[in-house]
Parts: C-alpha cells; structure tokens; sequence
C-alpha cells in the first residue's frame, strides 16, 4: 500500500505521498505542524477541521481541498479516510483501503483528553504506521488536570511575589490546549503574537480561548510565549518574572536546568510510552511500522512481543530524537 521515499510516504496505487517534506503533486496532510505540512506541493487534502490552519502554513496558492472526518474518498484503487489523532485542531490518521487489506497511518497522535480537538479515534488496520515522538519507557506523562492546577498553582505564587510568569510553549497546539484549561479569573492573560496568530484560528472553530489582555503592569500576569522567545529582547519587557516551559521533554532531568527555566511542566501532545503500546495494540495489526522519533526502542519492544515492526525513515536529514525541544511536543 505504501513505500517510504525521499519525499515520504507514497502510496502508488492511488499516486499521493501522505505529509511529504518535498513539493510533490498531491499531499494528503495529517495536520499543520511544519514537519507535517510542507509548503509547495500542487494539491492537497486534509480533514476539514484543520483545512484554516493548513492554509496558514501553505498559502492560498495550492488548491486544498478538506472532508469530513469519516468521509470516504476514493483515489485510484484506494479509499482513504481521516479520523481524529487527539494531536491538535484538525489533526488525522489517515485510514487506506484497497481489496480487504486496511493501513492506518497515524501521524502525530495522543491518547489524553484535550479541549481544543476531537480524541484519537482507535482504527482496526492491517498495518499500523506509528509515530515514536516519546516511545522510551521513561516518558510517562501525569494526568493533564494535574499539570494545569500546578501551572495555576505557580501563577498564583508568582502573583504573591510580584513576578510575571512567563509561560514558553509550542505556539499551535499546546498553548491554546494550555489556554483552554487554565482558570481565566485568576489574573490576566497576555500571548505572544506567534500564539494569538493560532488563537485567532481556533476561536473561528468555535474553540473558547481568553481574550488577551492589553497591560502596563504584567505583575498578576500569566504570558504564554513560543520557546524562542525566551531570553529575547522581547521577554524582557515585562520585569520581573518566572520562567517555565511546557513540554514533554521537561520530563528528562536537567532539559529544564540546561534551558535555565525556574519550571517545566510536563505536558505533551504525543502519546507518551503506555499511550503508544495501547494504541498498538488497539489496532490489532500484524505489522507496525515506527516513523520518527525513537524508533528503534519501539521496534525493539514490538518485536519481542509477537509483532513485525519496520523502522521507516520518512524524513531527508530526521533530526535525532530528542534534539529539538522546540518542536510540537
Ligand atoms: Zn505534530
Ligand atoms: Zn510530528
């Protein structure tokens, strides 16, 4: 059904490549983050709810076509589908039929709940196509309810000594998740413009998030930024602050230290190690193939518990697992 070429994952039968990260003629999309959504492909295709964000990333320019989630569309022989990954707005498996034998390809997935999009959707395939973001035994993340009454907690520590805090996470994805749950009467919220950029797309989904508020004094004040700001002419502006991150990563001991961050909290859009074998197991698939991140532990485990696992290279130069913070994690 699929082969894994320079440009990604190509499906010949029905002649598309599934997130490639090469101009290719028709793109079918998983969801908008960067490594997913390259720009300047001809045509692509993704699940109506993410139809905005992909726009915002690709330009108008290429024609993008959206379907419902569930809606069967037929491409050659194949019949492909999109169904929530629990990721973020609009993020999809994509489902594959043809003659019988069924493929799902994950893309970016998580198992958590999650106020700003609809959750993973499990998919009895054939052949599942796995993402291994976290898929190390170590990465265990606690309940998301917990992670947020702690960031009010240190918020309101923060309020007690005067300081901003000052909040560094993924600008599409996690910050509106993080958005969404916090308690708004606690102070005044403050985004960066990288952030407000997607808050703007996710409110015109019907997806609640706080108005920002326009300050002189950012004492009270919780300000969500994305990781690169930290340390930034920009971070500067609002004086005495915390600082802390949001992140899965923040889940390895000294990441915080390293980033000299006062706190890191751990929250990831990515199934963490549990998450990514139940998921596995819920698709009831003989063959798994495991995509970027640490794929070989993944492949390790699987094969000693009675699966086929393939490790795929689906990207030119991946960078090693857990080099990028930054990302959407
Ligand atoms: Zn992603
Ligand atoms: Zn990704």
């Amino acid at each position: 059904m699929l082969a894994a070429r320079d440009a990604g994952l190509y499906c010949p039968a029905g002649d598309f490549y599934i997130d490639p990260c090469l101009p290719v003629e028709r793109a079918v999309i998983t969801h908008a983050h960067s490594d997913h959504a390259t720009a300047g492909s001809q045509r692509y295709l993704t699940a109506r709810h993410g139809d905005v964000l992909l726009r915002e990333r690709v330009g108008s320019d290429p024609a993008i076509e959206s379907v419902a989630y569930g809606e069967p569309v037929t491409m050659g022989g194949v019949t492909l589908s999109f169904h929530p990954a629990g990721h973020i707005l609009g993020s999809s498996q994509v489902r594959l039929e043809r003659g019988g034998e069924v493929w799902v390809v994950s893309g970016d997935y998580k198992l958590a709940p999650d106020p700003t999009c609809r959750p993973f959707e499990p998919l009895r395939c054939h052949t599942f196509v796995t993402e291994s973001t976290f898929a190390l035994p170590i990465f265990r993340w606690p309940a998301a309810s917990d992670v947020v009454t702690a960031i009010e907690a240190w918020w309101r520590a923060n309020q007690e000594a005067g300081k901003a805090s000052l909040l560094f996470g993924y600008p599409l994805g996690k910050a509106q998740r993080v958005l969404a749950a916090l308690d708004p009467t606690i102070g005044p919220i403050v985004c960066h413009g990288a952030v407000e950029r997607y808050n703007r797309i996710y409110r015109g989904q019907g997806i609640a998030l706080p108005t920002p508020a326009e300050l002189k004094d950012y004492s009270r004040a919780l300000i969500v930024a994305p990781p690169d700001a930290h340390n930034s002419p920009w971070s500067r502006r609002f004086g005495p602050a915390s600082t802390a991150m949001v992140s899965g990563w923040m889940r390895i001991r000294g990441t915080r230290r390293r980033r000299s961050l006062d706190r890191g909290f751990v929250l990831s859009d990515h199934a963490d190690w549990p998450s990514l074998l139940r998921a596995i197991d819920e698709t009831g698939a003989a063959t798994v193939w495991v995509t970027h991140g640490y794929r070989a532990p993944l492949v390790r485990w699987l094969d000693e518990h009675g699966r086929q696992a393939v490790s795929v290279e689906t990207r030119l130069a991946e960078p090693e697992a857990g080099t990028r913070p930054e990302a959407d994690a």
